[in-house]
């Protein structure tokens, strides 16, 4: 079975590991939607984009971005030729599962203070006790005024943790199935023990100091975390993995492996034919649900305000747009772990080191809830990945009625585009820490970029 290592150089191998690096970098200030949208917007502007402006003219060349709510993200290169004949898309989401606080989270028991929380996404719960947890997020104050929140990320600061029940009184909890093990009410972080100082006996003197140090340290009130979105995520950084560093394991690679690898190409794009688009949205884990999810009318909101500048909006304009646009919609993939073979059907699993992974559709139970890629469609990819040598692989996510996923592809489809699955495998997806292949990093990231140059 050949992998992507056997075809290297050493050149080549320098930099599929210097792509890994950027892309640590970026996973590591990235932990969540809105961390992973001010990073983009860091390398765009690096790269020579701009916010697009109402009031400023738009030609050929130009690279512009659309910042919906500090949470979602389109990034577009303006084409030579006309909106109406299509877009080549990339699209992957910047959300992860994580354990997000709830608004009224601070309780005192026992002299403990602990923080209640509703988790995001599909996980084991059990997974996301007793480790590190960093806090990451906004708090906005009635007066608008927005305070960035990250603890625990440095070696100095504070973690927060769940706790989980010692093996020497568990003998009711390990009876109960993996789905029960730990409850999704009981996800409750530790975050102090010191009781505020005072002359006369006070209830609740620990929540108080606790409270006295979000004041004094971070500037909010009890009241405030109304207004916040704060998560729950493992504390710390991406590692490289295996003695032969050929993989990196870190948090949140569903979907900032896809997300990340589709910027790097779209910042790289210059003069392209068709105008190249690349979306990093949120919610997806969810449902794609809301204002920042794929299912919002922002992208194609963006691609009116074009066609506006062009000098040329009507809608029928915009449906032509659409429908004459091809699309990547990338998300992670399972990777076969020879430690549970048998929720694979071998031949149609993704492998480490073999490449982009494609999924002509995905959904469960029959296909159900999936996008449908045209087979006309895959040939004239597969077309251009031979054409330059990209490696890649064309799998299904498990064994048939094992169980399965969604993505954002059939919403796009749902524009009348080309849409296919696309995207990097990972092992362990959706526990704290998620492993993937540094060789299908750089093929992605190739793959990315060939599509936006070529595909017609
Ligand atoms: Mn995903
Ligand atoms: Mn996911």
């Amino acid at each position: 079975m050949k992998t992507v290592w056997e075809k290297y150089d050493e050149k080549q191998l320098k930099k599929v590991m210097d792509l890994s690096q950027d892309y640590k970098q970026y996973l590591n200030r990235s932990k969540t939607e809105r961390e992973a949208v001010k990073e983009a917007i860091k390398l765009a502007e690096k790269a020579g984009f701009s916010e697009f402006k109402k009031n400023k003219t738009v030609k050929a060349g130009d690279k512009l971005y659309f910042n919906n709510r500090g949470k979602s993200l389109v990034l577009f290169v303006i084409g030579k030729k006309p909106l109406e004949e299509g877009l080549n898309i990339l699209g992957a989401h910047i959300d992860s599962p994580r354990i997000d606080v709830k608004l009224n989270p601070l309780y005192e028991d026992n002299g403990l203070v602990l923080m209640d929380t509703h988790y995001y996404g599909g996980i084991k719960k059990y997974q996301w006790t007793a480790r590190p947890l960093a806090i990451h997020g906004v708090v906005v104050k009635k007066d608008g005024k927005k305070i960035d929140i990250c603890i625990g990320e440095k070696e100095d600061e504070p973690i927060v943790e769940i706790s989980d029940l010692l093996i020497h009184l568990a003998k009711d909890q390990m009876a109960k199935t993996g789905a029960n093990v730990v409850e999704g009410e009981d996800l409750n972080a530790l975050v102090g023990s010191i009781p505020a100082k005072s002359k006369k006996e006070e209830k609740e003197a620990v929540k108080k100091n606790i409270l006295n140090i979000l004041k004094k340290e971070y500037g909010f009130e009890e009241d405030d975390f109304i207004s916040a979105e704060l998560e729950l995520v493992p504390a710390g950084k991406a590692r490289d993995l295996g003695l032969d560093r050929s993989m990196i394991m870190g948090y949140g690679h569903d979907d900032r492996i896809c997300a990340y690898t589709s910027l790097r190409a779209i910042l790289e794009t210059e003069k392209p034919e068709r105008t190249s688009a690349c979306i990093l949205t949120d919610k997806e884990e969810v449902g794609s649900i809301g204002s920042t999810g794929a299912q919002s009318a922002f992208f194609a909101n963006a691609i009116a305000e074009l066609l506006n500048k062009e000098g040329s909006y009507n809608d029928l304009k915009l449906r032509h747009a659409l429908e004459n646009s091809r699309m990547l919609s990338s998300d992670v993939s399972a990777a076969f772990d020879p430690n549970y073979p048998q929720v694979n059907d071998a031949k149609n699993a993704a492998y480490f080191g073999k490449g982009i992974s494609f999924n002509k559709y995905t959904g469960s139970r029959g296909k159900g809830g999936s996008n449908d890629a045209p087979a006309e469609y895959i040939a004239k990819i597969r077309n251009i990945l031979d054409k330059n040598d990209v490696s890649y692989q064309f799998t299904e996510l498990g064994r048939v009625d094992q169980g399965g996923g969604g993505t954002i592809a059939y919403i796009l489809a749902n524009q009348n585009m080309d849409v296919i699955d696309a995207g990097i495998a990972v092992q362990n997806m959706h526990a704290p820490y998620e492993t993937a292949s540094k060789g299908d990093i750089y093929e992605a990231y190739r793959a990315y970029k060939v599509f936006l140059k070529e595909m017609k």
